[in-house]
């Protein structure tokens, strides 16, 4: 039977931790440390993700402006403002909620955020820096997910780890987050052939996929640890992960739930980022 990762619990202490250097910092300041948060138009998950994002700002002592605007906003108004924001010295974190409408270029306004603010880590030069193992700031999700292993003791050098899924914002940088720490790493995406013969050999798999009991029991190694990073909504509105939790629990040694595990680390690690900005821009 595997043990739980609580990553509300995990995510709750660390919050705690940042909340006690913000307030050092605030001290010693004289100002909080400040993330800008723009949203474009009106998708309700984003507003709600926004809103999570100020609230967690607010518990911890960090300043946190939400801008506004209209879904017909322009590129060059959208680019214009972050210019603006790279120029502010009382803004030390920019954040572009995703997605965008479509007539803006995604990459174009994200790697327009200057990288010492670019608190995402979306931007092509922080991207690189996570390449090179010589970075400021990693993408929140990889990052709270190598937090959850580090506090629960999980040693990832030597050891086999899947990851499937190679998204820009999470399978990527979590294989590289892992072969830094001395993983022996393979990504796994739609295309590959054998999925199972791939999983079956995992010491550490994480699963990014965006789809619903997609991991099952049969797939995994005795003793597995299991990271899932999958959000899906069920017909009924519940929230589930990409594993199917309770066939999973009983062969693996450790797993993380959903809701509960991934989920709540990625807006801790957004604090972090935070602060860790704002400490370089001093
Ligand atoms: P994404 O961009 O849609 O990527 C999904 C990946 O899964 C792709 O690389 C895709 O392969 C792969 N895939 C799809 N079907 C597959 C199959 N049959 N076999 C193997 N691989 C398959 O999604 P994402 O942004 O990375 O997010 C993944 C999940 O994590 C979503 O549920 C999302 O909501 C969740 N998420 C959670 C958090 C959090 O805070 N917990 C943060 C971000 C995302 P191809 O590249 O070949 O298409």
């Amino acid at each position: 039977m595997a043990r739980i990762i609580d990553g509300k619990a995990i995510s709750a202490q660390i919050r705690g931790e940042i909340a006690e250097k913000v307030a050092a910092f605030t001290a010693q300041h004289g100002f909080s440390p400040s993330l800008t948060v723009i949203i474009v138009g009106e998708d309700p998950a984003s507003l709600v993700y926004v809103k999570n994002k100020h609230k967690a700002c607010e518990q911890v002592g960090i300043k946190s402006d939400i801008i506004r605007l209209p879904a017909d906003v322009s590129e060059t108004e959208l680019l214009s403002l972050i210019d603006k924001l790279n120029n502010d010295k009382g803004v030390n974190g920019i954040l572009v909620q995703l997605p965008l409408p479509k007539h803006i270029n995604e990459e174009s306004v994200i790697c327009r955020i200057s990288p010492k603010k670019d608190v995402d880590a979306f931007g092509y030069e922080n991207v690189g820096r996570i390449l090179t193992g010589n970075f400021d700031f990693l993408p929140c999700t990889p990052a709270g997910v190598m937090e959850l292993l580090h506090r629960s003791g999980i040693s990832v050098t030597g050891k086999d780890c899947v990851v499937i899924g190679r998204s820009n914002i999470v399978g990527k940088p979590m294989a590289a987050l892992l072969m830094h720490e001395n993983g022996t790493v393979t990504v796994c995406h739609s295309k590959t052939a054998d999925l199972r013969s791939h999983t079956s050999r995992a010491d550490i798999l994480v699963s990014s996929v965006g789809k619903a009991g997609f991991v099952t029991a049969d797939m995994i190694k005795d003793g597995a640890v299991i990271i899932d990073v999958g959000i899906n909504r069920l017909q009924d509105g519940k929230l589930t992960g990409d594993v199917d939790f309770e066939g999973c629990f009983e062969k693996a040694s450790y797993i993380t739930p959903v809701p509960g595990g991934v989920g709540p680390m990625t807006i801790t690690m957004l604090l972090q980022n935070t602060l860790t900005a704002a400490n370089k821009q001093i």
